[in-house]
């Protein structure tokens, strides 16, 4: 039996959820959660919810789990900030030595904090380890499609690497957390953030689980929008294409010339007709890649807060 001091001094997690309409599976959640960590008597736990502007009744039941358990605490927003902008405020909110970012629909299985946890208490040079999922079972053809193309993109214009199915579910050491705190930026991809403050990092390979209730909250839109701004945070790449492209149309346009002067009737006038579209469509695609990146300019230069907490059960809030 440990004793009271040595319980003291036990390595604490801290299991940060972001919480949208969860509701119906909050109760299963904090279950398995807590039958888990019942069963690591060498480890201290506190559960960090956040309620990301939810509708169902979630914060009732945040408060109901505070009531009953005194190592949950909560933050509640105001309105739907976005996940990111939930585990930013899990990760403010932490104070364990181990961060872990789990969600609250089960996907993640609860199972695997503990062998994360293993291989960081035996392994001192590895700081993080993440669940990479190995399938996509249960997932739509064009979500699969479209993700794998995400990572592919993302992979070949940043010189980060973000591996196939790398899911935000993770147990990092504290310096991790200090790390992916001290980065100013808005515009928070957090896999991208992981890739760039790098730390060695393992992963623990899992079968795909689909949620044990409720609905994925990512709409096909969502997911796009998603998509351009993890691009958009990683890599300046996009931006080049304005110059390869100008090079690319100079050249066009040379020869289309050519042709027109020495090809008598129609065909000169078709083939200039076809280069002025050609100029409108990648001058347009080029001022769209432009404007993606002015706009998160603007939005960095504006520096908002990336949420407000509209209850928390912490006296002071995050
Ligand atoms: N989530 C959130 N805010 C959002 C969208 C999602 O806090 O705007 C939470 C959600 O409650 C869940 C986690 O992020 O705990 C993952 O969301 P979801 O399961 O819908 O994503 P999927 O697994 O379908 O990618
Ligand atoms: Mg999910």
């Amino acid at each position: 039996m440990a004793t009271a001091e040595e319980k003291v001094n036990l390595p604490r997690i801290s299991v940060i959820v972001p919480c949208w309409n969860e509701a119906e599976v909050l109760p299963l959640f904090y279950q398995a959660m807590a039958r888990e960590m019942s069963q690591r008597p060498d480890l201290e736990w506190e559960l960090l919810l956040v309620d990301d502007g939810s509708t169902d009744g979630t914060l009732s039941q945040f408060r109901d789990l505070r009531r009953m358990d005194k190592r949950v605490r909560y933050a509640s927003f105001s309105r739907n900030f976005g996940k990111e902008a939930a585990v930013l405020c899990g990760l403010r909110m932490a104070t364990g030595d181990f961060l872990a970012f789990v969600d609250a629909d089960l996907q993640h299985p609860p199972a695997l904090l503990g062998q994360m946890y293993d291989i960081l208490r035996d392994d001192p040079d590895t700081d993080v380890v993440g669940a990479r999922r190995v399938d996509r079972a249960g997932e739509s053809p064009v979500r699969s499609f479209l993700a794998r193309g995400f990572y592919g993109v993302v992979n070949r214009l940043s010189d980060l690497s973000v591996p196939q199915g790398a899911t935000d579910f993770r147990l990092m050491r504290r310096r991790v957390a200090e790390a992916i705190l001290s980065l100013p930026e808005h515009s928070r991809f957090t896999k991208g953030l992981f890739a760039l403050v790098g730390f060695p990092t393992r992963w623990l390979e899992y079968e795909n689980v689909n949620r044990a209730a409720g609905e994925s909250k990512w709409s096909l839109r969502a997911l796009l929008q998603y998509s351009l701004d993890g691009i958009c945070a990683l890599s300046l790449k996009p931006l080049r294409f304005a110059f390869f492209s100008a090079a690319l149309l100079g050249l066009g346009a040379l020869a289309l010339f050519i042709c027109a002067l020495c090809i008598p009737g129609s065909r000169g006038g078709l083939a200039l007709g076809g280069l002025v579209c050609l100029v409108g469509a990648l001058l347009l695609g080029n001022m769209g890649i432009q404007s993606q990146y002015l706009g998160k300019i603007y939005q960095e230069v504006k520096a908002r807060p990336l949420y407000f907490v509209r209850e928390t059960s912490e006296e002071r809030p995050q």
